[in-house]
């Protein structure tokens, strides 16, 4: 009976496949856009206007009518109308009471207001369902179809019911609602698209500031000193010897800088010997953008890389390369090869190769769309295990780069070393840190410490 009946329902004609008209008040840019998009997707779409004269940029299946005529027709009412008109709404209360608003406004600056606009609205129509939504789609993306970046709509509201209408409509459109709680949540959705990069911002300002320091040690170093002091001019290398010269220095600084906080956090917590004390806010705000870090430090770990591909094909090296051959041509003698050197160079190189390939590992698992795919405990063995393994390799790959270099008088130019030491030091220290956090006891009342436990437990039975 159950699979005739199933049967019946799904050659019958699928009534529930109607949909209920939708009112949006203003026919600008993002109300046109929603509109289109509505009216593609089945639903009957009728606007509120100032002014009821249809022109062509309306989509040709939607009528236009008063904001009174037109809120009579739908239950849900778009208001794609700037916060700053809202009070042509006042007068239409009594015909918006129990009525489904949905705020999709934006503003100019991050707080701009005291209230959020969606709290706003519902002040001024207190008999309204209010919902906030769509404010991060922009109507660009609606229009041409370019939604895969924004496909996520943040949904809020007080009155459950609406808010699921308003996300049955979301989805009905091809998107993704997610419902982030009551109407407080409004002010930090509103904030959102304002939001420049929040993340980015220390990771880029911090390898801005190390870029410019470095660049100018080394043109201090490699071009400015043996101008003066052996007559050569060696400023080309300001194209491509000293770019990577501060790209690999850069990537294992901003690497390195990625584990500092974990580090700095678990000594906090030894200290404390409890977890359930805040961390100061810049120790928070690192953490939270350790992503970013280790994204800038793998791009500048790729530059290295491209640079160095182009080192034979470089004017300067193979000059170099035939004058040594000429040179041994004419004393006839050839050097024989050196092989403390070779397996400096080759391990150097192996070192290398093996610890972008583990760079590029953490960069694509950092990927939303890979990192949604592994469980917690797998994120945090490629992100933590591997990613500790990716510094150790950088970290050797630098030490044994530098070889029988360091103790070298001449690698010490106006006292100043060279880049690729001081590059050398956050990382060591971070290793030497978090080799002494693994040892037992450290690493047993750490544990139990994460797992909740107190030294001076603040809330004693
Ligand atoms: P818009 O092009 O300036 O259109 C706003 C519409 O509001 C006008 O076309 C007009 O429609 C109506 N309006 C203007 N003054 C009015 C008044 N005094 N009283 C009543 N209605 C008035 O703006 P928009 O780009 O469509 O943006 C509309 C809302 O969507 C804004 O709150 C914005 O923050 C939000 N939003 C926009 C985008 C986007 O990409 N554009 C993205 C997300 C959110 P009528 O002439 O038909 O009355």
């Amino acid at each position: 009976m159950n699979k005739n009946s199933s049967n019946t329902m799904a050659l019958a004609p699928n009534t529930s496949n109607k949909r209920e008209t939708v009112c949006i008040f203003g026919t600008g840019d993002f109300g046109r856009a929603l509109g289109h998009k509505m009216i593609q997707s089945g639903y009957p779409v009728v606007y509120g206007s100032r002014s009821t004269q249809t022109s062509s940029l309306i989509p040709k299946d939607a009528e236009v009518l008063s904001h009174a005529e037109a809120a009579q027709k739908a239950a849900v009412i778009i208001i794609a109308v700037q916060r700053q008109h809202y009070n042509f709404l006042t007068p239409l209360a009594e015909i918006l009471h129990g009525k489904v608003l949905v705020d999709i406004s934006n503003n100019l600056k991050i707080n701009q207001y005291p209230d959020s606009n969606a709290e706003y609205l519902a002040q001024l129509v207190p008999g309204a369902k209010v919902v906030k939504a769509f404010n991060t789609v922009s109507a660009w993306a609606l229009q041409s179809g370019t939604l895969d970046a924004s496909r996520q709509v943040f949904v809020c509201g007080n009155d459950i019911e609406a808010k699921q209408m308003v996300m049955d409509i979301v989805r009905a459109l091809g998107l993704t609602p997610l419902d982030q709680g009551s109407l407080l949540a409004a002010r930090e959705i509103e904030n959102y698209p304002l939001q420049l990069f929040p993340m980015w911002k220390f990771p880029i300002l911090l390898s801005l500031g190390l870029t410019a320091f470095f660049f100018f040690y080394c043109l201090i170093r490699d071009v400015i000193y043996p101008y003066i002091y052996e007559n050569k001019d060696f400023s080309f290398f300001i194209a491509i010897s000293i770019p990577n010269r501060i790209c690999p220095v850069l990537a294992l600084i901003l690497l390195a800088l990625v584990y500092v906080p974990g580090v700095l956090a678990a000594i906090i917590q030894l200290y404390r010997g409890t977890k359930y004390r805040r961390f100061p806010d810049w120790l928070d705000k690192w953490m939270l953008c350790r992503k970013q870090l280790g994204l800038v430090a793998l791009a500048f770990a790729s530059l290295h890389v491209l640079y160095t591909l182009v080192i034979p094909i470089r004017s300067f090296v193979r000059w170099r390369i035939s004058s040594q051959t000429i040179s041994q041509a004419q004393k006839n003698e050839t050097e024989p090869l050196n092989i403390t050197n070779a397996w400096l160079s080759d391990s150097y190189l192996a070192l290398g190769i093996l610890g972008f390939f583990l760079f590029i590992l953490l960069g694509i698992t950092s990927l939303p769309s890979v990192s949604n795919n592994v469980n917690w405990r797998e994120f945090r063995f490629v992100q933590s295990k591997l990613g500790y393994l990716t510094l150790v390799l950088c970290t050797a790959h630098t030490l044994v780069y530098g070889g029988k270099w360091f103790l070298s008088p001449s690698s010490y130019r106006w006292y100043l070393p060279n880049a690729y030491m001081l590059s050398l030091i956050v990382p060591c220290i971070v290793l030497v840190l978090k080799f002494v956090l693994i040892f037992p006891c450290l690493d047993k009342p750490l544990t139990q410490i994460r797992q909740g436990w107190e030294r001076n437990p603040q809330y004693s039975e």
